[in-house]
């Protein structure tokens, strides 16, 4: 039995045995995006994270329930709007819209429930009250252009303030601003409700016609679909501080139940390298531009090569790589699939015994290929680790199927191999697609990124054909010549010639 699964708690710096609060069942929010632009490689980082960790809870039996929410009420929205003359929740509607095609490309499981802010409104407004009955918020009359009142949450009336951060509330005062705002009883704290300002969107509410602060959206949402107390609240690390402080703040204050939540996981930030990107890639940052240049699983096997916590270096390079790393891995698939559609000859054990170490070598990578997937997962999703273990199967499956002779009569060693790929597919998401799928996508995106059409390289490797028949070999190498200018590289099978696009 591999070890049981342990989670890296912000709120502990410490990795802990995972125990969901009802055995069998997981409770997990995870902070979802302000839609006032498109989805970019950053917050791709934070969606895919945590459907890994969604796929690999699902995949150890566990009945996960997953709270993505939109942010589409919030100052960034309202400013973008106002240049460009929008109608603020007409704007926020449209990046959702957006965004929910990206999530599509991705690859990305469907949250179990998707809230937006301005669907919840009611939820904030009845938070909001409890917090201030509870004598945890305070009113204050609206500042200058602003109608009714504002509402803030009282940092100092919540003694444990600070522990999810590190950050101490007297250590603040130091690096504090002078232009404090001074209807604030201390000047860390926070607006949970937000007076109406001409042309900003607003609700009614006991305080008069207002909208929520950002910090109460989350508490409230996560609350109406998880419940008072949940196992996992997910996020980027930049929102620990002050999002996440304040959501717990203000959700144990309302409540007065502890935890809010009892895991708090964060993934680390995506760094850009300062490179000149490649051509072909240009100096792009947004999802959809790098998903008309790549195939999905390129993107994601670039981020999970990379353990959650850790920094994540993207770089056109790193994407080129994991471009030539899936090549590898489905060309793999395919040996396997022949070996696979053969009549087993002999048991696994009967080749390992006649064909030596190569053949031993990947019977062993394959047949303990799950324990070590479920060893490297457990250890806080240690994807990173996970990868490595596709990459080494990868390499013997290779180095096995190099040999014609072996693959004919190998069927027994192809099952556990391919059972391993499904494996890291369901769970990493990557080598999930049908070898055909992956090489036509790559031929697709760089036959158009170059102007080529199909049948234009379809009719050179004809005419090569043609000419190697012919006995004109100076015309078949000069053809050739002209196809690997094109990245085409030709294999001559016994079944004809057959043609795939060279990545980078
Ligand atoms: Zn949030």
């Amino acid at each position: 039995m591999p070890q049981e699964l342990r989670v890296y708690n912000t709120l502990t710096r410490k990795l802990e045995p995972f125990r969901p609060a009802e055995p069998g069942r997981v409770r997990m929010y995870v902070c979802g995006m302000t839609v006032y632009d498109y989805c970019h490689i950053g917050h791709a980082r934070a969606m895919i994270t945590f459907d890994v960790v969604v796929r690999w809870l699902r995949e150890t039996g566990l009945d996960v329930t997953y709270v993505r929410n939109y942010t589409d009420v919030d100052d960034k929205i309202i400013a973008r709007a106002a240049e460009a003359g929008e109608d603020p929740l007409a704007l926020s509607a449209r990046f959702i819209e957006a965004l929910d095609e990206d999530v599509g490309r991705l690859g990305l499981l469907t949250p179990t429930h998707q809230p937006k802010v301005s669907e919840h409104i009611d939820d904030i407004i009845a938070l909001v009250e409890r917090i201030v009955e509870r004598g945890h918020g305070y009113v204050v009359p609206a500042a200058e252009g602003a109608e009714g009142h504002d509402v803030f949450f009282s940092v100092r009336s919540f003694p444990r303030y600070g522990q999810l951060s590190g950050k101490n509330l007297d250590d603040q005062r130091a690096g504090e601003r002078v232009d404090v705002d001074p209807r604030k009883r201390d000047p860390a704290d926070f607006a949970l409700w937000k007076a109406a300002r001409p042309g900003e969107p607003s609700w009614p509410s006991p305080w008069g016609p207002g909208r929520p602060g950002w910090h109460i959206e989350c508490s409230a949402m996560s609350m109406r679909y998880l419940g008072e107390s949940f196992d996992i609240h997910g996020g980027g690390i930049d929102l620990v501080f002050p999002h996440h402080e304040n959501e717990i703040a203000q959700s144990e204050s309302g409540t007065g139940v502890h935890p809010f939540a009892h895991y708090w996981m964060h993934n680390g930030h995506l760094t850009m390298a300062h490179e000149k990107m490649s051509k072909s890639l240009g100096n792009i940052v947004r999802i959809r531009d790098i998903l008309d240049e790549v195939p999905a699983e390129a993107l994601r096997l670039l981020y999970v090569e990379t353990h959650y916590r850790s920094p994540l270096p993207y770089s056109s390079a790193r994407l080129v790589e994991a471009m030539a790393a899936l090549d590898r891995l489905y060309h793999a698939r395919e040996v396997l699939a022949e070996m696979a559609s053969r009549p087993p000859a002999a048991s696994a054990e009967e080749l390992v015994r006649d064909l030596g170490e190569p053949a031993a070598q990947l019977h062993e990578l394959a047949s303990r290929f799950p324990e070590r997937f479920a060893e490297a997962m457990n250890e806080d999703f240690n994807t990173s680790r996970a990868v490595a273990l596709v990459y080494d199967l990868t390499r013997a499956v290779n180095r096995f199927g190099n040999n014609k002779k072996w693959r004919k009569r190998s069927a027994a060693l192809a099952e556990p191999a391919l059972a391993a790929f499904d494996l890291a597919g369901r769970v990493l998401g990557i080598g999930a697609l049908e070898p055909e799928d992956w090489f036509r996508q790559v031929r697709e995106r760089r036959l158009r990124a170059m102007g080529r059409s199909e049948a234009e390289v379809q009719a050179l490797v004809d005419a090569r054909v043609e000419a190697r028949k012919a006995r004109d070999w100076a015309r078949a190498d000069a053809i050739r010549e002209e196809l690997a200018e094109l990245g085409v590289v030709l294999m001559d099978t016994a079944d004809g010639t057959r043609w795939r696009m060279r990545v980078g």
